[in-house]
């Protein structure tokens, strides 16, 4: 109260200062407004009670407070010392206000309070009254006492900021008017001050003796559109004023190593976000290391590992990962991506369109194909006339090769003498599109046999139009027509049948009908209309490679566009080389080969791989890139493989699938790629989810002590096909215990192994049913404990057989019979009709009614 009153006397004081405000009028309802609420509230009032009785308007909620004192003992005690000053603060709004609170305050609590307290209360409050006139007095005249010093002061400062403006002005006449903006920022307020000065101050000092800086600072507002610099500046310098710097003004820019640190680390977090926010297009290639992938996006490598890590993977930043994974990570961190395939260097490679009037007629070419001993070998042999048949094991033909024959009236055939369909279907997986018909030879003593089937789908799949050869006619258990009747089931439907397939019956022995066969395929081949266009760079497809040590790397290639000439830069799969000889199935060298034409190709710089195309390019500059690229393709590939990172769905699941199996490791090395292919196609096909083949290394070339040793590590098996250990070798397999197994058919190779495999299935279980008994009474005997006397429903009932107790139609107890009597013999078993006595091992709770359920348990061996 005492607080609120006195700045209602400095409002007197002020009362008379404030006379002086109508000339700075505006410029003080600015300052005010833009600093303390009771200064402005004090300038208006002022200045509206000036401008005249609407200001009577205001005073009127004074007024009301003024009214209620008689009435209310507190305030009016209150009137009475306050009465002379009362005419004072209604002139200014703050005192006003103030009493008003007031008085409502003592209002409310006189209402609250009982009435009969009033006469009291006046005392008290006459008392209050009476001693805070004295206190009041005396802070009065403390108060004028000081305001006369500030006045003084403020007297003195003015004299001071004159003098100082005067001398300025005079500096400024003599130096010319140009530095008037600097150093008339200070003297402006000065000038503002004049007038307002006191006033302002007197204001200030109402309520915050510190505003009086504030106040300065305004000051300067009204000249400011003048001078806006030095307006900035004053509260800097405030600042400065308010914190450290009060003693050494001069230190204040000296931040702390810590604070520049936490400044620059704001910073640089500032800088990170904005950039995190950059929704950057990533280019995302098939692979990717995970630092590359970091830097393309612009993010921290630990960022993009940390995902990796939150998804389970844990990688190293120098893993290669895939670019599914990859386009994961880009999103979620809110990039778009871009997949690329680097495949665009191939681009033009092939199969690039060729002008239908540049095409011409081209050999067909042909695969045999059928079951193990039909004589495949024997018929391209007789087609050749030559007979290498001696020469080999007899069973299947291990050699890729091919060879071009001429037929009677169609020209040349070309002829691919495969492993079998896998390698086949090998070639047509890698997107190897070489053979135009298949000849199906069936033996016609032997009729359709599982590979005869298994031909028909591949051919089928690939959608090959069909021959079938009905071979060993010459044989007197030949029946040609049960093998065409056969293939009916297969939905082979030859041609005397009503179908579309046509059939021919030969003997490769004896040479019968082969001309027929050639001309049956120049038919099925003229039906094709097979055409290709010569003059172009060749393309082709490799059908087998291998590293012959006199000449190199040999491929053996089937051109199938364009001509393939000596000196042409070839590219197939990863290699490349520069055509240097190119010789025919008959062993002659030529310049060149065309469409259809098979020959082996000397020049490659490495041995590419059975099923890998083959292209010519320009330079060998083109060479080189796109044999790099996929080389690193392969190898990332690899790797992001090993990582674990799966590129598909059907990975991962064909993962999960079997990764509880149990695996059965080989090491294969054969004398051919196309061996090699074949054999790990039907070795990779064999097992189901519970066993499997894994082959951890195949290659061509004898067996090397580093393939034992790598044997020896994970316990695989050794196989050779047609390949022999070297000394070394062989030596380390004896001494480490690892077998080798040599085979020159791939079937004994892939029997032996499913043999093998085989062992590591697990047995079946299998229930045999004896038959039932039903309990009719329960004995308790002696030592034995309780007997089930029961009668044999139907089969038999052995001793030490598996029981089951079945009671209502629930099973109670799974055990073996411990006794079986007849009477009171033992016996072996008990035949159905016959009444028995049955005790049960470790069971006792059997009763009457229940059923007994015997059967015997039978381990069978699986086999895949
Ligand atoms: P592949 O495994 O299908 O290549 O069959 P082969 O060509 O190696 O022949 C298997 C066996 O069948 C060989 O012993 C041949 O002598 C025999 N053979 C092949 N063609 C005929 C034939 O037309 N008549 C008879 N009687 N035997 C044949």
């Amino acid at each position: 109260m005492s607080e609120t009153k006195t700045p209602g006397e400095k409002k007197i004081g002020s009362g008379k200062t404030l006379t002086l405000k109508p000339r700075t009028e505006t410029g003080v309802v600015r300052q005010s407004f833009s600093h303390g609420r009771t200064k402005q509230v004090v300038v208006e009032k002022v200045k509206r009670r000036v401008i005249g009785a609407p200001g009577e308007a205001k005073a009127e909620p004074v007024a009301e407070p003024v009214a209620p004192k008689p009435r209310v003992a507190p305030p009016s005690a209150r009137s009475a010392p306050a009465a002379p000053q009362a005419p004072a603060p209604s002139k200014s709004g703050v005192v006003l206000r103030t009493l008003t609170d007031d008085e409502r305050n003592a209002r409310a609590h006189a209402l609250a309070d009982a009435r009969l307290r009033e006469a009291e209360e006046r005392r008290i409050a006459e008392e209050d009254a009476r001693r805070r006139q004295s206190r009041e007095s005396i802070e009065k005249a403390e108060r004028e006492a000081a305001e006369a010093r500030k006045r003084e002061e403020e007297e003195r400062h003015r004299r001071e900021e004159e003098a100082k403006r005067k001398a300025e002005q005079e500096a400024r006449k003599r130096f010319g008017e140009e530095t008037a903006p600097a150093t008339a920022a200070p003297a402006a307020p000065g000038a503002g001050r004049v007038g307002a000065r006191p006033q302002v101050i007197e204001a200030d000092e109402d309520e915050t003796p510190r505003g009086r800086r504030p106040g300065a600072g305004a000051g300067p507002a009204r000249p400011a559109p003048a001078v806006k610099a030095p307006r900035n500046a004053i509260p800097k310098q405030r600042t400065r004023l308010t914190v450290v710097n009060a003693t050494n003004a001069d230190e204040v820019r000296e931040r702390s190593v810590a604070s520049f640190r936490r400044r620059t680390q704001r910073l640089k977090g500032h800088h990170d976000e904005p950039k995190e926010k950059l929704a950057r297009e990533v280019v995302i290639p098939e692979t990717i290391t995970i630092q590359e992938l970091a830097n393309r996006m612009a993010e921290r490598g630990v960022d993009v590992i940390r995902m990796l890590m939150k998804q389970g993977h844990m990688a190293k930043i120098t893993d290669v990962i895939d670019a599914d994974t990859a386009q994961l990570i880009a999103e979620e961190l809110g990039h778009t991506v871009k997949r690329v395939s680097e495949a665009d260097v191939e681009e033009g490679l092939f199969d690039a369109p060729d002008d239908p009037e540049d095409l011409e007629p081209r050999a067909p070419v042909v695969t045999i194909m059928g079951h193990v001993d039909h004589g495949k070998t024997s018929l391209l042999d007789a087609i050749r006339s030559a007979n290498v048949v001696s020469g080999e094991a007899g069973g299947i033909t291990q050699h890729i090769g091919a060879y071009q024959v001429d037929s009677p009236s169609h020209g040349k055939i070309t002829f691919i003498d495969t492993p079998g369909h896998a390698a086949f279907t090998a070639m047509r997986a890698r997107g190897a599109r070489v053979t135009d018909i298949v000849v199906l030879v069936v033996a016609a003593d032997d009729g359709v046999m599982p590979q005869t089937i298994e031909a028909i789908h591949h051919a089928k799949a690939a959608k090959v139009p069909m021959i079938v050869a009905i071979n060993k006619i010459d044989k007197p258990d030949a029946k040609p027509d049960r093998v065409r009747t056969e293939l009916l089931q297969h939905e082979v439907q030859v041609e005397s049948l009503g179908g579309d397939v046509l059939d021919v019956e030969v003997s490769a022995m004896k040479k019968i009908n082969l001309d027929k066969l050639l001309e049956t395929i120049g038919l099925q081949a003229e039906i094709l209309d097979l055409k290709a266009n010569p003059r172009r760079l060749a393309e082709g497809t490799v059908i087998e490679a291998k590293l012959d040590r006199g000449r190199g790397p040999v491929a053996t290639v089937l051109v199938q566009r364009g001509t393939l000439d000596i000196g042409d830069i070839v590219v197939a799969g990863s290699e490349w080389g520069r055509v240097r000889a190119i010789i025919t199935d008959k062993g002659e060298s030529v310049d060149d080969a065309g469409p259809s034409v098979p020959v082996e190709v000397l020049g490659f710089n490495g041995t590419p791989e059975a099923g890998d195309r083959l292209g010519v390019v320009e330079s060998e500059a083109r060479a080189r890139e796109i044999t790099t690229y996929r080389a690193r393709q392969r190898r990332d590939k690899q790797a992001a493989r090993q990582t674990g990172m799966r590129g598909s769905l059907e990975q991962m699941m064909a993962q999960a699938k079997t990764a509880g199996r149990k695996e059965f490791p080989l090491v294969v090395k054969a004398d051919v790629q196309g061996s090699l292919e074949a054999i790990v196609g039907a070795l990779d096909k064999l097992g189901n989810d519970e066993v499997g083949a894994r082959i951890v290394l195949s290659g061509v070339g004898g067996i090397t002590e580093s393939d034992i040793t790598l044997a020896e590590s994970i316990g695989a098996a050794v196989i050779g096909f047609n390949v022999r250990a070297h000394k070394e070798a062989r030596e380390a397999a004896e001494r480490d215990g690892i077998e080798i197994r040599y085979y020159n058919i791939i079937y004994n190779l892939v029997d032996d192994v499913k043999a093998a495999m085989s062992g590591l299935l697990t047995p079946e279980r299998r229930e045999t049913m004896l038959g039932n008994a039903r309990i009719q009474e329960v004995f308790n005997v002696s030592k034995v404990g309780k007997v089930a006397g029961c009668i044999v429903t139907d089969g038999t009932v052995e001793r030490g057989a598996n029981v089951r107790l079945i009671r209502d139609n629930v099973v109670v107890h799974e055990g073996k019979l411990s006794q079986l009597k007849r009477f009171k013999d033992d016996v072996k078993e008990v035949n159905a009709g016959q009444e028995c006595g049955m005790a049960f091992e470790s069971y006792q709770d059997m009763r009457v009614g229940d059923v007994i359920e015997c059967y015997r348990v039978e381990q069978v061996q699986r086999s895949l």
